[in-house]
């Protein structure tokens, strides 16, 4: 059964397609530059050809493209979220992370009064989205204990707050324990790949559960049949040679969506970062910023349906400049440690953290940029609630419809937060930039959204479309 989720994955195919892309000729990249500002995305060996570019005029004008294809179906929104780590207990035994069970790191689970704490800290600083995060430990962190943090999480109002989406990032596990995931109204399902090399992966998980490449590798399998429609991929770029990684992954979206009718929702391209007991230097793929960008681009212009998402593992600066290239979503003002966003959780979130942050910013200076910037911030997770996933999102994503939603959520949202959360310039930034993005929509719903922000300003919440 496990072999059979993973016939998908064949390494010789990978290094073939790679190979192939490799002696693409000049014309034939034309074609493919041609295809992929189109948005019609890429196939593993059209992707395999830009990866192996050397060429900077080419690059350019990938990220030309990128940009272009970007702007058409995402115009300039910007979802924001923040991850909340639950327990770094973990009995798996990754070599670049602070939480191996191996490492001397503190180790600390939340009780459910210290989640609702740290919920009431993320809703005082206006977010909606979470990411739960938590190492794997059957005993000390069960499924049990996942599920009913969720519901505290749901059930939390601080204020005009509530988090309405709630994504989670736990170790693979059965198709039972997928359904009772889904049950309790999780958003997307996150696992990252870490390494799809096979011979690396097992290098870098020596024990523990995580070792078990197929187990991990077909997990989404597992998640999918148990009617879990979003789910979203992502490796630790780092770890092996990129150019291997990226069509690993567009082949294991395509195997998604071969199987079930719908690929990952989301991509997410986190960079190794020191951590707790980690030494970099061992790492001889670490990525540098340059070829970053390209993995970003690349990735835009092959799956130009999937958000991909930014962490705070980026610098505020270089974050400004990947996020054009591609990012339809970013965490901001996170805390990588366990608890940290409430009063009296931080001072014990550092001694608990995964890995560092190179982004500092407060969510409020992050919106701040963003508007400066050009883009309208969006706490928006009207999809999820609609039941707008899996193929129903999708399709409505490739009729180009799906515009006509995200940008009114997005203006609706970040009224929402300007009103209840925004201080000094974000106030001022964020109205100018509310004003411009309304003259932006469609005639047919312009007036319908001024008359939903003066509900808002009157002191409604949660409009949508
Ligand atoms: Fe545990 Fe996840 Fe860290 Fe591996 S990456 S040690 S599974 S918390
Ligand atoms: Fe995302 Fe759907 Fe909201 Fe658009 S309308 S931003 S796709 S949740």
């Amino acid at each position: 059964m496990r072999q059979a989720m993973i016939d998908w994955y064949r390494e010789e195919q990978i290094h073939d397609l790679l190979d192939q892309g490799k002696r693409m000729p000049v014309n034939a990249l034309e074609r493919i530059l041609e295809k992929a500002e189109s948005a019609k995305g890429l196939e593993p060996l059209e992707a395999a050809a830009l990866l192996q570019v050397e060429d900077p005029a080419v690059w350019d004008r990938v990220f030309a493209a990128a940009k272009r294809v970007k702007e058409r179906i995402y115009g300039s929104r910007i979802v924001l979220f923040a991850p909340l780590y639950l327990s770094n207990y973990c009995v798996n035994s990754c070599t670049y992370c602070g939480y191996h069970c191996g490492s001397s790191i503190m180790r600390r689970k939340l009780t459910q009064e210290e989640i609702a704490e740290e919920v009431r800290a993320l809703e005082a600083m206006g977010h909606k989205r979470l990411a739960l995060e938590t190492g794997e430990d059957p005993v000390n962190c069960p499924l049990e204990y996942v599920l009913e943090s969720i519901k505290t999480i749901y059930s939390v109002r601080h204020g005009m707050g509530n988090i309405r989406r709630v994504n989670v990032n736990i170790a693979a596990t059965t198709v039972e324990d997928y359904r009772r995931l889904k049950e309790v109204g999780i958003g997307t399902y996150i696992l990252f790949q870490e390494t799809y090399h096979r011979e690396t992966y097992q290098r870098l998980h020596p024990a523990g559960p995580k070792h078990d490449f197929a187990w991990h590798l077909s997990a989404f399998d597992r998640a999918m049949e148990a009617g879990i429609d979003d789910v979203g991929a992502g490796v630790l770029f780092g770890l092996y040679d990129y150019r291997f990684e990226v069509i690993a992954l567009l082949l294991h979206a395509a195997h998604l969506e071969e199987a079930f009718g719908v690929g990952p929702h989301t991509v997410s391209v986190p960079r190794l970062r020191p951590a707790h007991d980690v030494d970099r230097g061992q790492y001889p793929h670490l990525v540098s910023d340059e070829t970053f960008k390209r993995i970003v681009a690349v990735f835009r212009l092959a799956l130009p349906y999937t958000g991909i998402i930014l962490s705070t593992r980026e610098s505020a600066a270089f974050r400004q400049e990947v996020i054009e290239l591609g990012v339809s979503q970013v965490s901001a003002g996170s805390c990588t440690g366990v608890g940290g966003y409430s009063e009296a959780q931080k001072d014990q979130a550092e001694d608990t953290a995964q890995f560092q942050v190179e982004d500092h910013r407060s969510p409020n200076e992050v919106l701040c940029q963003l508007c400066k910037d050009g883009y309208i911030p969006s706490f928006c997770t009207a999809c999820y609630r609609q039941g707008r996933t899996g193929d129903r999102f999708m399709a409505l994503a490739k009729s180009g419809e799906i515009g006509k939603v995200c940008a009114p959520n997005a203006i609706l949202t970040f009224q929402e937060y300007l009103m209840d959360y925004a201080v000094g310039e974000t106030r001022t930034v964020g109205e100018e930039q509310i004003s411009l993005s309304v003259e932006r929509l469609p005639e047919e719903i312009r007036d319908e959204v001024k008359q939903r922000l003066e509900r808002i300003k009157q002191g409604e919440r949660d409009l949508f479309y």
